[in-house]
């Protein structure tokens, strides 16, 4: 069977994807999951019994519009539920972006490493991937994405904080940026890590769209992360009720679930289990930053959940050493391990350290 000959002109030129979802392996069991940014705490007591409860009501069809959400997020931020959109995970939503915006030759810039969704995204639309180092001390360079313009650039995306560098830049710096980018250009700034940022001054870029910003802007948010909703997949982006309404066009039909619709709402109004993870997270980042340090890596400066760091040794060979003591991290141009809980923390290092030592 020739298969290739049937391929849309995109997946026929598109480089094969690092994602885990592009791959035939499967997430390995019983180990410790210090690779995918998950919330170690789970879910809280609230939403868990939401969860439980809407499990039970999963025989009908969810509200496709999840109204009674999007009102509780536009409420919570001082907009309309015109300025939301839902998806499946804030990665379903890039993929609304690729789908709504990108054509055939449109350049989309960003820095890399970064949230492997994006190259994904355009190159499945057939956009080109104009790819730019991040700067020395592992930021997004916005300079140099602003110096990288052009009249074929549709979209620019900054990830921030970054993934899986862990490092971000201040907001203020973000909304200059975007101020100075021409009106065909649409920044998508994902803020899956925003809550763990502890810099007083950096905030939401959802202020612009508050304010009124009268230009593109997406900013995406996720229930994956500090919420501890990872499988449950749901996610949102804020942006002008006109932008909204086009990225509706290719919303999956029913892709955000009863139970995860249930969850959100309820995790929405349980904001003290988020601060007390963001206090258990930076706790826990900040005695893994002295240990590693300790051991001799070189980290990029984490605000996240999870931290970037160098051993100064192949990076892969590093994940595969931990991998056979049953403790999972990854391996990107360094390593990168999530924040887990203080006894997860603690093994790690203990695995770490006999590892570095037998080199
Ligand atoms: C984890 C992550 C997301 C969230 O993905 P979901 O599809 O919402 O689970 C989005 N952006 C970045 C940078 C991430 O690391």
């Amino acid at each position: 069977m020739n298969v290739e000959c049937l391929l849309r002109d995109s997946m026929k030129t598109k480089p094969k994807s690092n994602r885990g979802a592009r791959q035939k392996t499967s997430t390995p069991k019983n180990v410790t999951r210090m690779n995918y940014n998950e919330n170690p705490y789970g879910m809280s007591d609230e939403v868990k019994k939401a969860v439980t409860d809407a499990s039970l009501n999963s025989y009908m069809y969810q509200d496709f519009y999840a109204v009674d959400l999007k009102k509780q997020l536009a409420d919570l931020y001082g907009l309309t539920v015109d300025h939301v959109c839902i998806g499946a995970g804030s990665s379903a939503i890039i993929d609304m972006l690729g789908e709504v915006f990108i054509n055939y030759g449109d350049e989309v810039v960003y820095c890399a490493p970064t949230y492997e969704a994006f190259p994904d995204m355009v190159s499945d639309n057939g956009g080109v991937r104009v790819v730019l180092p991040l700067t020395d001390d592992y930021c997004y360079d916005l300079d140099a994405m602003l110096a990288a313009i052009t009249d074929k650039t549709k979209m620019v995306i900054v990830c921030n904080p970054n993934n899986p560098t862990g490092t971000y830049v201040n907001s203020a710096k973000v909304e200059e940026f975007i101020r100075k980018l021409p009106d065909h250009v649409i920044p998508v700034v994902d803020e899956a890590y925003f809550e763990y940022v502890e810099d007083p001054t950096h905030y939401s870029l959802i202020k612009m769209i508050q304010e009124g910003y009268d230009r593109p802007l997406f900013v995406l948010r996720t229930f994956s992360k500090i919420y501890g909703m990872a499988g449950l997949r749901i996610g949102y982006t804020f942006a002008d009720p006109l932008l909204i309404d086009e990225l509706m066009k290719a919303c999956q039909a029913w892709n955000v679930s009863y139970n995860a619709l249930a969850a959100a709402q309820a995790a929405l109004k349980d904001q003290e289990y988020i601060k007390k993870i963001k206090a258990l997270t930076t706790a826990g980042r900040e005695y893994l930053e002295d240990e590693l340090t300790k051991l001799g890596c070189t980290l990029a400066k984490p605000c996240a959940n999870f931290i970037y760091f160098d051993t100064h040794h192949d990076p892969k060979e590093i994940r595969a050493a931990l991998a056979e003591r049953k403790i999972m991290i990854s391996a990107f141009g360094f390593n990168r391990v999530s924040v887990g809980t203080e006894e997860q923390n603690k093994a790690f290092i203990a695995a770490l350290k006999e590892i570095l030592a037998a080199y």
